[in-house]
């Protein structure tokens, strides 16, 4: 197949023969940031780029992820990606020429008396920039929640019309199926072991196939990019966290659907998915590494069951169905790295979306080919992002403390 090789091959003895040995961009991690990278390469013209997946597509932190999009953030930089991101994830049939999924449910954030002000902070702020956010007494807000919606806890809420949530594999295998048919190549299966450097400047990968030479690399590998980054002397203050989804049935004819909640006070999200399915976001529970248990806890289901049933009377005949849980790779500050990696030239990173990368995706891969191209960010500054600024204490403001909210 031209311009796409999934490198795996049906000799068992050999590794992956269809590998190239070398390309100009070689991009670690096909989750959506990596799909995103190769799609915006090519759309700059980057012809010879080679995207290496240790396993399948999105089946990172991507393929677990809520998939939420909301523009309601605390700081200038991240309102602007989720913005123009959301832009492109609701136009993606036109833009990218595939479905992303998008559902607009509207979004609508709940907070602590003691954190209405801050919700008004960054409601006023997302109005300056573009967003049809509003803020809405709990009165107010009621207008725009279920009947019956108790709001007990509650001080402000923030309510944006034109958010919802989309399918992050649709988004991440749109993007790199535009991306293969610009040229690009994809090889599933091999693992990168390690960047290769040489005098402070990329020279390539080590795989589980074998050396692959390139003028520069992407890391976007989620969980496994902090390794990486070790490898090369570069280390990152990202840690680990668990967050569990579980998966309810509602009782359609009493809750035919609902927005999307972020119920900060509570500490969960909730979503309408297909069907009669609500899906709740909860716990953020810190791990020691990427291993982890990936179903969900059962004294978890039931806390979600209750928590949602509190808010909303109908969820209490809601039924049970599963779940999953993912791992979230988490900065100091709950915001992303997107930068050069400080002291090797050609390397290039994504790391630390810390639970709320997906929304940001477009702008991301944009970024990151901007990188790649330019040296530079250009069509978001994005040096509020940098690598040094966490030794340099120029931590980003989160609004509702350390948590996914941020
Ligand atoms: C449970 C959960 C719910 C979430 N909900 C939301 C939400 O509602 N809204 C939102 O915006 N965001 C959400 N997120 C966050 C969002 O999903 C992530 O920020 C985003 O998907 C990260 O994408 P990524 O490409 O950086 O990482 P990943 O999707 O993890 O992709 C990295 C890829 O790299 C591969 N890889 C790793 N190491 C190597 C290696 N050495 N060699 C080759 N390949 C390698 C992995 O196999 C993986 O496929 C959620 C995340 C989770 C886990």
């Amino acid at each position: 197949m031209r311009g796409w090789e999934v490198c795996v091959s049906t000799d068992k003895t050999a590794k992956n023969p269809g590998l190239p040995n070398a390309a100009d961009v070689v991009i670690v991690g096909g989750g959506v940031m990596g799909a995103a990278t190769a799609f915006y390469l090519a759309q700059a013209g980057v012809r010879d780029v080679l995207l290496l997946e240790r396993d399948a597509l999105g089946s990172g932190g991507t393929g677990r992820s809520m998939a939420i999009l909301r523009m309601h953030y605390s700081n200038e930089v991240t309102v602007r990606m989720a913005h123009e991101s959301r832009l492109v994830i609701a136009d993606f049939e036109r833009v990218v020429g595939a479905p992303s999924g998008f559902v607009k449910t509207g979004y609508v954030l709940l907070v602590a008396p003691e954190q209405a002000t801050a919700l008004r902070k960054n409601v006023a702020l997302g109005r300056s920039l573009g967003v049809d956010a509003r803020s809405l007494s709990p009165g107010e807000g009621a207008g725009v929640l279920p009947a019956g919606f108790a709001l007990d806890g509650v001080g402000a809420v923030a309510f944006e019309p034109d958010s919802g949530y989309a399918d992050s594999s649709a988004v991440t295998n749109g993007f790199a199926s535009a991306a293969r048919r610009s040229g690009a190549r994809i090889a599933l299966g091999v693992g990168v072991r390690s960047v290769l450097v040489r005098n402070g400047k990329v020279t390539g990968v080590d795989t589980t196939s074998g050396p692959v030479n390139a003028r520069v690399v992407v890391l976007v590998a989620g969980a496994g990019t902090p390794d990486l980054l070790r490898g090369v002397g570069a280390d990152l203050p990202v840690s680990f966290v668990r967050h569990q989804v579980v998966k309810l049935h509602r009782p359609l004819d009493r809750l035919p659907t609902h927005p999307t909640i972020a119920d900060v006070p509570g500490c969960l999200s909730f979503r309408p998915d297909s069907g009669d399915l609500t899906l709740v976001g909860i716990r953020e529970d810190p791990v020691d590494s990427a291993d982890y248990v990936r179903t969900v806890d059962t004294e978890v289901a039931l806390e979600a069951m209750d928590a949602v049933a509190h808010r909303l009377g109908p969820m209490a005949d809601a039924g049970w169905d599963g779940g999953w849980a993912g791992l979230f790779d988490v900065t100091p500050d709950w915001h992303p790295v997107i930068d050069h990696v400080p002291g090797v030239e050609g390397l290039v990173c994504g790391v630390g979306f810390s639970g709320h990368g997906f929304k940001l995706s477009p702008t991301v891969g944009r970024a990151l080919a901007e990188l790649v191209v330019h040296g530079e960010t250009r069509m978001i500054d994005m040096r509020a992002l940098r690598f040094t600024r966490f030794e340099e204490g120029e931590l980003l403001r989160s609004a509702y403390g350390g948590t996914v909210f941020a």
